[in-house]
C-alpha cells in the first residue's frame, strides 16, 4: 500500500530507538467488514496510540496468530468493537493480535519492570492493576476488569506499535527468532493454567492426559507441558499425518477422531436406543485410548476446547475423581453432561481462561529454558493477516502455531537494528 508522507515508517524499517512516529501501519477490522477473516482484515495507516502511566508501547517485530481474532473478524460471539464503544471507547475499529515479540519504545511514568530497548514477548492478560481485589493479592483473572489484550482490548499486535500494560512484557528468549518468539505465549500460558492452575487436579507424574486437537495451538503446548511434568499425554487428531508431530512433542500416542461418529450433543436420556448408540461410540473411543496406553487407565485430566461435539465423550472417558478442563467451545457452546457420570464418579468440569502473571511468567520461563518448542509452522507477510486467519477458520492451517512478520524484515532474524 502507498504510505502517506507523514511521520510513518515503512514496514520492516524501524524508527530510531525510542522515537515514536505519529502514524503506523495496522491491520484493521471494522464492523462493516465483519465476516470471513480474508475480508475482515484490511491494511490501513492510523495514529499510533498514546500510552498511560502503567503502559508500555512496543515496536512489534512479529505477531502470533490465534483463534480469538477469527472470532473478532466474524463479529461473534461478541462484537468486540461495539462492546468497547459501549464502555466509552471512541475507536470504531479493532486492531487484533494477542501475541507478539518486539522492542520497548516508550514506557509510562510508573513503569519499572521494562525500559526502552528491551526485547520482549507479551502475554495477553490485562486488568486494572489498581483494583482493590487485585491489590489484595487475588487472582486478577477473577477481577471484573480482566480483558484479553488484542481481542477484548484494542491496539493489539497486528500493527507496527502495540499498547500493553507493562506487566504483560516478559523477556524474549534469545535463542528464538522474532517469529518463533511471537508464536506460543497465548496458547502456552492458557494450557499452563489449565494443567497446573486447578488443584488438586494439577498434572502429576504418570497421569494420563487426554489432549483434544493435539496438533493444534493449544494442544501442541498441552502435550509438551504434560510430558515435561512426567505425565502421559494422548493426543486426539483428525489425520494420521499428525501422529509424528504429536509424538515428537511427547505424546505417548494418538487417536484419530475420524474413526468415530458419535460426536455432537447427547440425545434425550429417555431415548434408550439413541443413548445406547452414543454410549457404544464413547466406549469404543475409550478402548482406543486404552489401546494407545497398553493398559486400562483412564485420563485423570481431559484437556478440552472443541466443546459441544466432544464434551459428552470427555466426561464419559474421564477417570473417577478426574477433571475435564475447558477453555473454549469451538464447535458450539452447549455442553451436554450426563449428570449420572458426573456425580456418581465425582468428576469435575472446570472452566479456565488464559492465565495470570504468575502462570504466564512460569510458562515463559520454560520457553527461556528451551523446554518448550514454540511449534512455529508457517510465517506470513503482514498483508497475509486475513489469509492466515482464514486458514484457521477453515481448519486448514498447518500443525502448531503461525506468526506474521511485522517489523522483522525477513524470517530467521534474532537481532534488531533501529533506524
Ligand atoms: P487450533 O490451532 O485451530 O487447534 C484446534 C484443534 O481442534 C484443531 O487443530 C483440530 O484438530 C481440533 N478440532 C477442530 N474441530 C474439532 C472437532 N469437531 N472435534 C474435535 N477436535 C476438533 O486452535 P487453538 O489455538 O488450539 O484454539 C482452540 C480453541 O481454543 C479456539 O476456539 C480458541 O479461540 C480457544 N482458545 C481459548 C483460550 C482461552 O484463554 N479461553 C486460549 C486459547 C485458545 P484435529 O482436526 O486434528 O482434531
Amino acid at each position: 500500500m502507498t504510505t502517506p508522507t507523514t511521520d510513518v515508517y515503512e514496514l520492516g524499517s524501524a524508527p530510531p530507538l525510542g522515537h515514536v512516529p505519529q502514524k503506523m501501519h495496522a491491520q484493521l477490522i471494522r464492523p462493516e467488514r465483519f465476516g470471513e477473516p480474508q475480508k475482515a482484515f484490511q491494511h490501513e495507516v492510523i495514529d499510533v496510540p498514546e500510552i498511560g502511566p502503567d503502559d508500555a508501547l512496543v515496536y512489534v517485530m512479529a505477531a502470533g496468530v490465534n483463534y480469538n481474532n477469527v472470532w473478532a473478524g466474524l463479529g461473534i460471539p461478541v462484537n468486540v468493537i461495539g462492546a468497547r464503544q459501549k464502555a466509552g471507547e471512541k475507536e470504531d475499529f479493532h486492531i487484533g493480535g494477542s501475541d507478539a515479540s518486539g522492542i520497548v519504545y516508550a514506557v509510562g511514568e510508573n513503569v519499572t519492570n521494562v525500559k526502552v530497548g528491551d526485547e520482549v514477548v507479551m502475554h495477553c492478560g490485562s486488568w486494572d492493576i489498581h483494583s482493590p481485589f487485585v491489590k489484595a493479592g487475588n487472582d486478577p483473572m477473577f477481577d471484573p476488569s480482566y480483558r484479553i489484550w488484542g481481542y477484548e482490548t484494542n491496539w493489539g499486535s497486528f500493527a507496527q506499535f502495540t499498547k500493553v500494560q507493562a506487566h504483560q512484557c516478559m523477556p524474549k528468549a534469545p535463542h528464538l527468532t522474532w517469529e518463533e518468539a511471537a508464536a506460543p505465549t497465548l496458547v502456552g500460558a492458557t494450557a499452563y493454567r489449565m494443567l497446573f492452575g486447578w488443584p488438586p487436579h494439577t498434572v502429576q507424574e504418570g497421569d494420563v492426559v487426554l489432549v483434544w486437537g493435539g496438533a493444534g495451538g493449544l494442544g501442541s503446548m498441552a502435550t509438551q507441558l504434560a510430558s515435561g511434568a512426567g505425565a502421559r499425554p494422548v493426543a486426539v487428531i483428525s489425520n494420521d499425518s499428525k501422529v509424528d508431530f504429536c509424538k515428537r512433542l511427547g505424546a505417548v500416542g494418538c487417536i484419530n477422531r475420524k474413526d468415530f461418529d458419535h460426536w455432537g450433543r447427547l440425545p434425550d436420556w429417555e431415548d434408550n436406543e439413541a443413548m445406547n448408540t452414543f454410549t457404544a461410540g464413547a466406549r469404543t473411543f475409550g478402548r482406543a485410548l486404552w489401546d494407545v496406553l497398553g493398559e486400562r487407565v483412564s485420563p485423570r485430566i481431559v484437556f478440552e476446547h472443541p466443546g459441544e461435539d466432544t464434551i459428552p465423550t470427555s466426561i464419559f472417558v474421564c477417570d473417577t475423581g478426574g477433571m475435564v478442563v475447558i477453555c473454549a467451545g469451538t464447535t458450539g457452546y452447549n455442553a451436554d453432561v450426563d449428570l449420572r457420570y458426573l456425580w456418581m464418579r465425582q468428576k469435575r468440569l472446570q472452566g479456565s481462561h488464559f492465565a495470570n502473571d504468575e502462570q504466564a511468567y512460569a510458562f515463559n520461563e520454560l520457553v527461556l529454558q528451551e523446554k518448550i518448542d514454540p511449534c512455529l509452522s508457517r510465517v506470513f507477510e503482514f498483508d497475509e493477516t486475513g489469509e492466515c486467519h482464514q486458514l484457521m477458520y477453515e481448519n486448514r492451517h498447518p500443525d502448531g502455531n503461525m506468526a506474521i512478520l511485522v517489523g522483522a524484515p525477513e524470517p530467521g532474524l534474532r537481532e534488531f537494528k533501529a533506524g
